[in-house]
């Protein structure tokens, strides 16, 4: 399993460049919705991945305009003014109303669809199965994303998690590569893509093993019938009552055990077909049954 795939994502997503201004604070508000707020007064950034909290900390520094480093604690912000201000600059009425209508240009959307999973999404790596979901807290605030999502054609679903959590989630490789596209994840996408070719390559060989396999064990349990009744028919003195066509094959088969049967059918005198060799080699079967 490898771990990092959500990550390389994420660092794909921070790593290309937002243009406008107003797709600027619709991703900052994604990233923000994607922290889950759970009260008013403050804003907690968590997030192993040091390139994220770097960005979220240069989306703020441009919006609001704060240069300084020690101006801002970027991943807790609860000061109040500080919160107010940059609240007013994205024109939301408060941390927890991010999910609030979004306008601006076409990309917006988008922009917000991406902050929001640098801070909640996850994806496995598509070797064992294909799951991407994003983890939002209130089941409003999840149906706000899901309709984002299915503005932008795609067919999320959704599923209640721990308490007051829901998972917007795609578990099809259709619907996580539409979302790669959406993210901008190029990278992710080519990687998936090499990933389900490969799978799909070696499902088809194990298909055709089991299948092939199967047709060796079967081809083997008859040699070997074959081959006892064989030996029990020599053993028990009655070969002479052998019919002579029966005898002529049950000498061929003896004599040459790892010849195939369209080889014994060739042996013959004259030669005759692979399933008269199959025929008589039953006939030979049902002989020994009867001693
Ligand atoms: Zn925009």
């Amino acid at each position: 399993m490898y771990e990092s795939f959500s990550q390389d994502v994420k660092n794909e997503i921070v790593s290309s460049h937002v243009k406008n201004k107003c797709c600027k604070k619709a991703f900052l508000r994604g990233m923000i919705f994607g922290t889950n707020p759970s009260d008013e007064t403050a804003l907690y950034l968590e997030s192993e991945n040091p390139s994220v909290v770097m960005h979220y900390a240069k989306l703020i520094k441009e919006i609001t305009g704060r240069r300084k480093e020690n101006d801002i604690s970027f991943t807790a912000i609860t000061d109040s003014d500080r919160l107010n201000e940059l609240c007013t600059l994205l024109e939301i009425d408060g941390v927890n109303a991010t999910d609030a209508p979004i306008s601006g240009c076409d990309e917006c959307i988008r922009a917000f669809v991406r902050g929001a999973f640098l801070t909640c999404g996850t994806v496995t790596y598509p070797e064992n199965s294909y799951h991407m979901e994003f983890l939002v807290r209130g089941s409003e605030r999840a149906e706000m994303l899901m309709s984002l999502l299915d503005e932008m054609g795609t067919n999320p679903k959704l599923i209640e998690r721990r308490s007051g959590f829901y998972g917007v989630y795609f578990k099809d490789s259709e619907s996580v590569l539409d979302m790669f596209g959406i993210l901008g994840a190029n990278k992710a996408t080519f990687k998936m893509l090499d990933v389900k070719m490969y799978k799909d390559f070696r499902n088809n060989i194990n298909r055709l093993n089991n299948c092939e396999m199967a047709n060796m064990g079967k081809t083997a349990a008859a040699y070997e019938t074959t081959m006892r009744a064989i030996e029990k028919i020599i053993a028990s003195d009655k070969l002479d009552t052998l019919p002579d066509e029966l005898k002529a094959t049950l000498d061929l088969r003896a004599a040459f055990p790892s010849a195939t049967l369209k080889e014994l059918a060739e042996m013959h005198t004259p030669p005759i077909t692979k399933s008269g060799v199959n025929h008589r080699l039953k006939k030979i079967e049902q002989f020994a049954e009867k001693l």
